[in-house]
């Protein structure tokens, strides 16, 4: 088989080396961290253990399925029912707000309500141009001003016209009318959504799936970052000054930080495409907090613009990953590609999650930040076309690419692994097995 060398070592490139290795090829993982595991890493600390993020999931495929059994590792992921929850104006009810408007306060559910019915009856079949007319027109005018408006704008940090409607389909659900009407008064009782179940280890956080899969691959290298990648005379080369020449490369960096480090120079309409992707990074405050939860909710959505988290997970509440009588908390925050102050906007999110009644300051025994970079691709115009120009540049060179941040798109963990697995199968079909 062709040689093989593999671009970091999270869930994506991990998958592709054990199937490759498997298959009798000899690849090489070069990951710059001291750890595999990517995004899905989790950190102990005074007894809490912290995901990088919430990190739950969602398995959709029976290949996923077989694959985690074929790891050992199905057994230790036990299935919960999603209990989550939207807060507008301190008011609470339970996700999605479309189908649950009826723990809102009645202005806001009236609001809602109105919206919707009146999209219901000026639907039309046009093609929305970007996400704000596909929200005004799907849910109305009540349910995109408190909440699909200021919570993406909170997310990605643009405005719903920046936005497109790529990403859409699969991540919000359209309720039909009836339930619409049902979940104002408080009738609802269907599960919705890709998320409406998840699995999580029932203790070890989410590395226990990257380290089923890392014990497994002989190739992997770690602290090996790549510094520069040559397409033309097919080498990469380490921060050590290491050179690892191969046939085929198989990316799961992110695309941008994979074109910056090209140094045999990218054409001038690919260099243009790599500056018109947009993403947004996560700031991630978790901590180890004293005392029982204040909600049995395994995570909030908070849409108002005046506090500076949109999402805010409770992951003692569906694992073993705090000492008897405490809790967890992981308050998520974008960011700007570059600048702001972690800090700074970590205590400020404290701040507003005590203000808000989700937290008691003192009780705080562990705080761990981490930045997520990038966290988010940002779906605006560009992206499309830019894609468009980058992907057959790459593949016209050797390069295949896999995962979320190499592929730049929205995608989950089962995404990640199922992509590795596909890459592996482009890399046995240009040499077999
Ligand atoms: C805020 C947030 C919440 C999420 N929540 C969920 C969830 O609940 N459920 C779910 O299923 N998914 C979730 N995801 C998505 C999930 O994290 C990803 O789909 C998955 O981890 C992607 O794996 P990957 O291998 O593609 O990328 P990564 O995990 O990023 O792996 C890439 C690897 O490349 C390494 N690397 C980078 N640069 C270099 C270099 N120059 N040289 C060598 N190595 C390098 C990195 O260190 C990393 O290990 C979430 C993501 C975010 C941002």
């Amino acid at each position: 088989m062709s040689r093989t060398v593999i671009l970091g070592g999270g869930l994506a490139g991990l998958a592709a080396a054990w199937s490759l290795e498997r298959a009798g090829g000899e690849p090489v993982v070069l990951e710059r961290e001291a750890e595999a595991g990517g995004a899905c890493r989790s950190f102990s600390e005074g007894g809490f253990t912290f995901d990088l993020t919430g990190h739950l999931l969602h398995v959709a495929r029976e290949e996923t399925r077989e694959l985690l059994r074929g790891l050992g590792v199905w057994d230790g992921l036990v299935e919960h029912e999603r209990r989550a929850a939207v807060v507008i104006g301190g008011h609470v009810t339970p996700y999605p707000v479309q189908i649950n408007t009826w723990g809102l306060s009645d202005e806001v559910r009236r609001d809602c309500l109105l919206g919707f019915v009146r999209a219901w009856c000026g639907h039309d079949d046009a093609e929305p141009a970007d996400f704000r007319e596909w929200v005004l027109d799907r849910f109305g005018e009540g349910l995109a001003r408190h909440f699909f408006f200021p919570y993406n704008a909170k997310l990605y940090r643009a405005e719903p016209e920046e936005l497109s409607v790529d990403w859409v389909g699969r991540y919000v659900p359209k309720p039909p009318l009836e339930d619409v009407v049902d979940g104002a008064l408080g009738l609802h009782h269907g599960r919705v959504g890709y998320n409406a179940t998840f699995r999580y280890p029932a203790e070890g956080g989410i590395r226990l799936l990257p380290d089923a899969v890392a014990g497994r691959v002989r190739g992997l290298r770690l602290e090996a970052e790549v510094m520069a990648v040559h397409t033309g005379e097919h080498w990469v080369e380490t921060a050590s000054g290491e050179r690892f020449h191969w046939e085929r490369l198989v990316a799961t960096i992110p695309l941008p930080r994979l074109l910056d480090l090209v140094v045999d120079g990218l054409p001038e309409e690919v260099a243009a495409a790599r500056r018109a992707l947009r993403w947004v990074r996560v700031l991630n405050v978790a901590l180890g907090v004293q005392g029982d939860a204040p909600t049995d909710q395994h995570w909030l959505y908070f849409p108002d613009p005046e506090l500076p988290f949109y999402r805010v997970g409770f992951p003692s509440n569906h694992g073993r990953v705090a000492p008897e009588g405490c809790h967890t908390v992981s308050i998520e925050l974008s960011l700007d590609a570059e600048g702001g102050e972690p800090e700074a906007a970590a205590v400020a999110a404290e701040a507003a999650l005590a203000a808000a009644g989700y937290l008691e300051p003192a009780r705080v025994r562990v705080r761990r930040l981490a930045v997520l970079d990038p966290a988010y691709v940002v779906f605006d115009h560009h992206r499309a076309g830019a894609l468009a120009v980058v992907e057959p540049y790459l593949a016209g060179r050797g390069v295949v690419t896999a995962g979320r941040w190499a592929r730049w798109t929205y995608s989950a963990m089962e995404d990640a692994i199922l992509d590795g697995l596909g890459a592996a199968r482009r890399v046995f079909g240009d040499a077999g097995p």
